[in-house]
């Protein structure tokens, strides 16, 4: 056990319904981590929370902020913390003391669902420690898969690291550093442990003397044959290509951080804290690129654990209630539990029934399709393979469909009088769909990356803003631009558009600045147009 842990291990009458439901969990075919459950006190729990799940970490003023957050909505019954569970070999996961024991078998079921997803969805290979060589193929793994995700202890030791700086150079400094740190921690490479990217080298090319190659000519055919400007022109691209080469560095980096980690300079203090944030940065990437998926595969176990096996008559209805606490859409708001665990219902159903495939698709007579079954029974199989290999992104938009749309009543609807019923506007569904699917690529983050370290010549930096769509939001402009100063210590510059221009954000360390991007800029821009 990790010697971190809290050591406030489960009562008996807990421990015995731990081992009953992860017997049921396995039967069902999950195929969790070995998972430790602690019972916390409320604030402890708050606590953990306000720390990412990290009793561990770094102190930091930015986690009291939010443990206050936490236990003042609590108060106000706003909200209740439901379930905490840790990436983590072991997995670890905490039940709220003083919870009805219907509630604590409920986030035990939901918790072996979450550590059966952590173990086998392919994007969590990302955070195995014992894979820093650049993992190709995450969905092979070794039988059997018993990786090192220690992140307790590391993040503890991360912890260390950090308070060891505070004590030698003060907290103040530390936490501004800190502060300037994470403002720039979704400038990361979300593919990184997966592409084998190798880390930009900074080498000095030999330089080499611009020769042009010339036609083979006799002598005297030599002013017909290359005529000045051709030579000219090729001069030109020669250059071209010799000086595009030198432009550092010479493919644009996504892991920014990576790049400010080798090439900005830093003390060894900040290079430490920098390669901290990084880290941590990386391991909560798969969190967040299938929270749908994940929630939606906890809630869619607990709810047919505690149904089908867990619960006796006389709990049931003290279960009815929380579970309609769970999974209720608050307004118009998409609830990521809904809309999860609704989606593998739907994909069970239609793998189930046969509704899939070429037939499926060609078909568009509704009748036919309303009373499909071929009686495949291929439902369970289906959803254990989905839960592996998509994440968020593909896992919408391939199974959400404009009928599932109509079911779930995600989507307004109209009245078609040629089919004498609600439909759903089929541009309308595409547009949300849309909309649902950039919300979450990247986790909403702007694509940034380095483009030039010696911009202008003077050691600036600049960096490009990949536009799709959306202009970056000017106060995270201002603030990204601010944080980047401070670690590269010379001027700035985002290359974005904005208001369909493309222009500068350039930040000197004194005054922000928007400037017109450079005429060739702005022609290549309406070229691509
Ligand atoms: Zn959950």
């Amino acid at each position: 056990m990790s010697q971190y842990a809290l050591k406030t291990l489960l009562p008996s009458y807990l421990a015995r319904q731990q081992e009953r439901i992860e017997g049921i969990a396995r039967d069902f075919g999950l195929d969790p981590f070995p998972t430790i459950f602690e019972i916390l006190a409320y604030d402890q729990m708050t606590e953990i929370a306000a720390y990412g799940g990290f009793p561990t970490r770094y102190p930091h003023w930015r986690y009291g902020m939010e443990y206050e957050q936490l236990s003042k909505s609590h108060e106000y019954g706003l909200s209740k913390i439901y379930e905490m569970v840790i990436n983590n070999t072991p997995a670890y996961a905490y039940l709220l003391e003083g919870n009805s024991l219907v509630d604590q078998k409920l986030v035990m079921a939901h918790v072996y669902a979450h550590v059966d997803f952590f173990k086998n969805n392919f994007a969590f290979r990302a955070t195995d420690l014992d894979n820093t060589g650049h993992l190709t193929d995450p969905m092979a793994r070794p039988d059997p898969f018993e990786p090192n995700r220690r992140w307790i202890d590391k993040m503890a030791n991360h912890g260390a690291r950090i308070r060891r700086h505070m004590e030698r150079y003060g907290v103040t400094a530390i936490e501004e550093f800190i502060d300037t740190c994470l403002s720039l921690d979704n400038l990361v490479d979300p593919w990184r442990p997966f592409t084998g990217t190798p880390t930009p080298r900074n080498e000095d090319d030999d330089e080499t003397a611009v020769e042009v190659p010339r036609l083979k000519s006799k002598d005297y055919m030599e002013s017909f044959i290359n005529p000045a400007s051709y030579l000219e022109e090729q001069r030109k691209k020669i250059e071209d290509a010799h000086n595009k080469k030198k432009t550092f560095p010479e493919e644009p980096v996504r892991d920014v951080l990576s790049f400010l980690l080798q090439h900005a300079p830093l003390d060894r203090w900040e290079h430490d804290v920098l390669e901290v944030i990084r880290d941590e940065a990386y391991y909560f990437i798969p969190q967040m690129q299938t929270k749908i998926m994940n929630e939606g595969w906890a809630t869619y176990w607990h709810s047919k654990m505690m149904t089908e096996k867990i619960l006796d008559a006389s709990e049931i209805i003290d279960y009815a209630d929380n579970a309609s606490g769970v999974t209720a859409t608050s307004g118009k708001q998409l609830n990521p539990y809904k809309l999860g665990v609704e989606l593998y219902r739907n994909i069970q159903e239609r793998w189930d029934k046969g509704q899939f495939g070429k037939d499926w698709d060609d078909c568009d007579d509704l009748e036919v399709k309303r009373h499909w079954d071929m009686r495949l029974g291929l439902g369970r199989d289906k959803i254990f393979e989905v839960r592996k290999i998509y994440n968020d992104v593909t896992f919408i938009d391939e199974f959400l469909t404009p009928e599932f749309a109509i079911e779930q009543k995600l989507f307004a609807f109209s009245w078609s009088e040629r089919n004498g019923r609600f439909e759903i506007n089929t541009r309308e569904f595409q547009a949300v769909k849309d909309k649902l699917l950039s919300q979450l690529t990247n986790a909403g983050n702007p694509f940034i990356y380095v483009e030039d370290a010696n911009h202008d010549n003077r050691s600036e930096l600049m960096l490009r803003h990949r536009h799709e769509g959306a202009d970056l939001r000017p106060d995270y402009a201002r603030e990204a631009l601010r944080a980047l100063f401070r670690v590269w210590k010379r001027p700035v510059v985002i290359a974005t558009i904005v208001d369909d221009r493309p222009v500068y954000l350039r930040y000197d360390g004194k005054e922000h600045k928007s400037e017109d991007a450079p005429k060739a800029e702005v022609e290549s821009e309406e070229k691509e147009d």
